[in-house]
C-alpha cells in the first residue's frame, strides 16, 4: 500500500485533499441603511445572490447601518467592503463638499448605480399639512445624521425659506423610529429619500391614513435641471394605500459603493454574480424591478473599481 499513501501525501501537498470547509471563505460586509428602507433590501438581496452562487468562496454578511453618511464613511475607514449610498452624497464625498468640506473621501470607488429614490415629505392626513409651508410649528423628522435624507430635508427646508431651529421641532430619528413616531403621533411627518415602495411608508399606511406632500417649488425643478445626480418626477398615484394622486417631487440615484483597497476579484465576482442573475435580483423586490445594465452604469461620481471595470469591459459596456 506505500504507493497509496505517496499518492495521498502528494495530494495533500498539491492542495488537492483539503475538505472543503477547511478552506477559509472571504468574509464580506455589505452595509445597507434602516431595516424599513430599501438599502438594506439591497444588502441582504445581493448577499442572498452571492451566497447561493459563490457560497464556497464567500460569505456575505448585509448589515443594517445609519445609512448614506454612515456607509461613506465606513468605506473612508475601510470597515466594510461595500456600502449604498445616494449619489448626491457620493458626489460630495469624493469632491469634499458638505459633510467631508476639507477631507473628500478619495479612496471611495464605484460599483454600479441601483433604484431611483424620491425626497419624501410623508404625514398623516389628520396634520392638516398639505404644503411644506404647514409643517411650520410641527414636530418633523428630518433624519439622523448619518442618512443620506438629512441632507435632502435641509436643501428644502431652505428652498421653502423655513428655519431648522425655530420654524419647526426638528427631530433626528432613524426611519424605523420615525415610520413608529408617526402612527404614534409622536412627530407630525417625516423627510425620507427613498426608493418606492419602502416599507418605511407602507406600514404606517397600513394603520393610519397618510398624505405625501408635493415638492415642486421652482427652485427645486431648478435644481434638478443644474445637478447632474437629482431628476425632477412624480410619484405614481396609487404607490401607496391612500395616496390617490400623483406627488411630484425630485429624485436621486441609490449607487454601491466601494473602496480603493477592496481586491479586484472580490468585487469582480460580485459584479459579474450581479449581472449574470440580473433578473433573480430585480424580482427580489418592487423597487428593484426596472434596473437595466445601461442605467447602472450611470449616475456615478466616483471612478469604477478596477474589479468592476474589468467586467464591463469584457461585456463591452466601457
Ligand atoms: N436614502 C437613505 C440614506 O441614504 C436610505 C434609504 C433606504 O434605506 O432605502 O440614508
Amino acid at each position: 500500500m506505500q504507493w497509496r499513501k505517496t499518492l495521498i501525501a502528494a495530494a495533500v501537498t498539491l492542495g488537492l485533499l483539503v475538505p472543503a470547509h477547511a478552506m477559509a471563505k472571504t468574509d464580506v460586509l455589505f452595509g445597507g441603511a434602516s431595516i424599513v428602507g430599501v438599502y438594506y433590501q439591497v444588502a441582504l438581496q445581493i448577499s442572498n445572490l452571492m451566497n447561493k452562487q459563490m457560497g464556497d468562496q464567500y460569505n456575505y454578511i448585509g448589515r443594517p447601518t445609519g445609512g448614506s453618511v454612515f456607509n461613506i464613511n465606513a468605506m473612508s475607514q475601510k470597515s466594510f467592503e461595500f456600502g449604498v449610498a445616494q449619489s448626491d452624497r457620493n458626489y460630495q464625498a469624493y469632491e469634499g463638499l458638505e459633510d467631508w468640506k476639507g477631507k473628500p473621501v478619495k479612496n471611495l470607488r464605484s460599483v454600479f448605480s441601483m433604484h431611483p429614490e424620491t425626497v419624501l415629505l410623508v404625514t398623516r392626513k389628520d396634520t392638516g399639512i398639505k404644503k411644506v409651508e404647514d409643517i411650520k410649528g410641527k414636530r418633523i423628522n428630518i433624519g439622523n445624521p448619518g442618512s443620506g435624507q438629512r441632507f435632502n430635508a435641509e436643501e428644502v427646508l431652505r428652498i421653502y425659506g423655513i428655519d431648522q431651529n425655530k420654524d419647526i421641532r426638528a427631530e433626528s430619528l432613524q426611519q424605523h423610529e420615525a415610520s413608529r413616531a408617526l402612527v404614534d403621533r409622536k412627530i407630525d411627518a417625516f423627510f425620507y429619500t427613498v426608493g418606492n415602495p419602502s416599507a418605511a411608508i407602507e406600514e404606517p399606511a397600513q394603520s393610519v391614513d397618510i398624505a405625501i406632500v408635493p415638492l415642486d417649488h421652482p427652485d427645486i425643478r431648478k435644481l434638478a435641471e443644474e445637478k447632474p445626480y437629482y431628476v425632477f418626477t412624480t410619484i405614481p398615484a396609487g404607490t401607496y394605500k391612500g395616496v390617490d394622486y400623483d406627488v411630484p417631487t425630485y429624485a436621486v440615484t441609490a449607487t454601491v459603493i466601494t473602496h480603493e483597497e477592496v481586491p479586484n476579484d472580490v468585487v469582480y465576482d460580485m459584479v459579474k454574480t450581479v449581472f449574470d442573475n440580473l433578473d433573480d435580483l430585480k424580482s427580489s423586490h418592487a423597487a428593484f424591478r426596472n434596473l437595466d445594465p445601461k442605467s447602472m452604469l450611470e449616475g456615478l461620481s466616483a471612478p469604477f473599481h478596477p474589479g468592476a471595470a474589468k467586467y464591463y469591459k469584457e461585456k463591452g459596456w466601457q
